[in-house]
């Protein structure tokens, strides 16, 4: 567990909140985050289902002020940007919806009487 923990940890930022306002880098306050929760459709360790974010920013995801978008491939550092909605302002302009949807199960409605 330990090895798979440490391999998912891999591309993460270690050393500083990706909220680009967010100037914390002690590692005692920076948590994992995980973009879409393990519980809801057995999403994994992936670097791309985590975000790193310090312990306000964590909270803020949990309160709603927070949305996390997803992570994309980039040149930043890392190789990833982090894209979110913080206080009603994505951090880039134009992306507020994830372009990865879960699925949810199809309902068939019989619109015939
Ligand atoms: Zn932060």
């Amino acid at each position: 567990m330990k090895k798979n923990y440490q391999k998912s940890m891999k591309n993460l930022p270690k050393d500083k909140c990706e909220i680009e306002s967010c100037t914390v880098t002690n590692k005692f306050f920076l948590h994992k985050h995980h973009i879409v929760e393990r519980k809801e459709i057995g999403t994994s360790n992936d670097s791309f289902n985590c975000a790193i974010l310090c312990a306000e920013h964590h909270a803020l995801t949990h309160s709603g002020a927070l949305k996390i978008i997803g992570v994309f491939p980039s040149t930043a550092p890392h190789g990833r940007k982090l894209v979110y909605i913080l206080d009603g302002k994505p951090n880039i302009p134009g992306i507020t919806e994830s372009y990865f949807q879960p699925q949810t199960p199809q309902m068939k409605i019989n619109t015939k009487d």
